[in-house]
């Protein structure tokens, strides 16, 4: 693909389109979507231009105007991705969808919330938790993630064992396409088979597909009771071990999260928490949650003692709302308390099928010490989902830590492989996972989805070189403007 530079011309009908003030083009204001919660040292690349547009006319526009000049355009929501999915690698128009945050509509009568793209996901829960209902898209940056963001990851989280994860409650969504059209796909409906589920292909298409304007989003009724458990084990293998016990049981958890007395501790100390940690060398965190306050109470009893028959230390059942809400701060934290103890870190995603996950960490403890990296594990550890997270030591100098971090990425996501799971549960290949995308996937695979891309966006123009090469040729990555064609990379954040 050859892509072309926003020339002066292209700034000034970005301006008639969308309006002085919503064109951002000095360095100083562009410099924070430069990054997302990737390395920004590692993966950053800067915008030549940030546009800030209110309605989806103006996001058509804007694109068809990208499409006819060939300019990258890159779809961003909070910024809080975990692949580099946001960033503007071949520079161009980076497309913020932050001033398109409106309640389109509340439908109570078909149980459904039509928002624009921009709403950050705990406004959109707190907004229906008003009416007694419930969105269950739970991601642990609900306090500032997009639901537009959601969509294009298809965001799991916290609670995806008990409800699924966010596609599950997209009835539809309004696109525009990488050629400037306006297209609703699907609808309030609960069933839908007339042609194509185009709609379920743009989910998790990390923007590559077009950009989600706005979503008919499915509400459920909001679960009249919930409890936590708190269970310490001697070691992160007997917590992990149960997890496949648990979820054969016969009762399903909201939430099983995973935190290894490391993750547990940073986070505690991040938050001046004083939670007891006893001998625990792991933690998980159990929800449930019920049509009432006996069933939950039930059921709560029925896993924590079926903890206890597995060897847990102790169990703390969590009963108000307020110890509920300080353990889930402590999992929520996690990944912040480690990027400020140990900013220079890879923080992984692998999923695999839940009676493997006790397969994991054993591989896990193999590779850090092979590498000489800690891995840290954390996780939604009862969707078969644990986020090891590569941290460098800071006696490692960085040229060894790129390499040795490269290296033990390659073995991990083999071994996930062979275990039969995939590189990614819910952060998304985008940038940083391309490279190793390849070598677990059928070749097929890829092709088909490159074939739908070429079909969807001819001029290769809507968030380029994310999840694979759309140019298979050696040396095909683009003239003109490209990675190191545009502008520098961001400095270290
Ligand atoms: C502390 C922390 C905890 C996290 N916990 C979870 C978790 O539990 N579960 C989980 O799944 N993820 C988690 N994440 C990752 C991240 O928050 C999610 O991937 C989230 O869905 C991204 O939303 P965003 O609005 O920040 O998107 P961005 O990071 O801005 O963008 C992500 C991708 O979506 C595309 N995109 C954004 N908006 C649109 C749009 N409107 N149309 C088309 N494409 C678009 C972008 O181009 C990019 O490819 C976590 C991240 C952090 C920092």
């Amino acid at each position: 693909m050859t892509y072309h530079p926003v020339t002066p011309e292209v700034l000034s009908e970005l301006r008639a389109i969308v309006g002085e003030r919503q064109v951002l083009a000095d360095a100083e204001r562009i410099e924070a979507y430069g990054h997302d919660e990737t390395s920004a040292s590692e993966y950053g690349h800067l915008p030549e231009v940030v546009v800030l547009p209110t309605e989806t006319a103006q996001v058509a526009e804007i694109v068809r105007l990208a499409n006819r000049e060939r300019i990258p355009i890159t779809p961003r929501g909070a910024g809080s991705g975990l692949s580099g999915g946001a960033i503007p690698v071949f520079g161009g128009i980076l497309l913020s969808l932050e001033k398109m945050n409106r309640l389109v509509e509340l439908d109570l009568d078909n149980m459904t919330v039509t928002v624009e793209a921009g709403m950050v996901t705990n406004d959109l829960a707190h907004l229906v938790q008003e009416r007694d209902l419930f969105f269950a898209g739970y991601p642990m940056s609900v306090e500032t993630c997009f639901i537009g963001g959601n969509i294009a990851h298809n965001a799991g989280g916290g609670k995806a064992i008990k409800y699924g994860v966010t596609g599950r409650y997209v009835l539809g969504l309004e696109l525009v396409t990488p050629t400037g059209d306006v297209v609703w796909l699907g609808g309030k409906l609960a069933k839908n088979v007339s042609g194509y589920d185009l709609k379920s292909l743009v989910i998790g298409s990390e923007g590559t597909l077009g950009i989600v304007t706005q979503a008919i989003i499915k509400l459920i009724a909001q679960p009249k009771a919930a409890s936590d458990l708190l269970v310490l084990f001697r070691t992160p293998r007997e917590a992990i071990d149960l997890v496949p016990i648990i979820m054969a049981a016969g009762v399903v958890p909201t939430s099983i999260e995973f935190m290894d007395r490391l993750s547990f501790q940073t986070a505690c100390a991040y938050l001046n928490e004083t939670l007891p940690l006893a001998d625990a060398g792991a933690f998980l965190l159990i929800e449930i949650d019920g049509a009432g306050p006996e069933a939950v109470e039930r059921d709560l009893f029925a896993v924590g003692d079926l903890c206890e028959q597995h060897g847990a230390l102790e169990v703390y059942v969590a009963e108000d709302r307020n110890t509920i809400e300080r353990m889930w701060t402590i999992r929520r934290n996690v990944p912040e308390a480690f990027k400020v103890a140990s900013p220079i870190q890879s923080t992984e995603d692998i999923v695999v099928p839940i009676a493997r996950i006790p397969d994991v960490l054993p591989e896990l403890e193999r590779l850090s010490e092979r590498w000489g990296i800690r891995i840290p594990c954390f996780g939604h550890a009862g969707d078969g989902n644990l986020h090891a997270k590569l941290v460098k030591d800071p006696a490692m100098d960085t040229e060894t830590w790129l390499r040795h971090k490269d290296a033990c990425l390659r073995e991990l996501y083999q071994v996930t492989h062979d275990l039969g799971g995939k590189i990614s549960g819910e952060h998304g290949i985008g940038l940083k996972r391309k490279k190793y995308l390849p070598a677990v996937t059928d070749p097929v695979e890829i092709e088909l989805m490159r074939a739908i891309k070429r079909a969807w966006d001819p001029h290769g123009i809507m968030n380029p070189g994310k999840i694979f090469d759309l140019d298979t040729a050696p040396g095909a990555s683009g003239t003109g403007v490209g990675p190191d064609a545009a502008r520098p990379p961001v400095a270290p954040g």
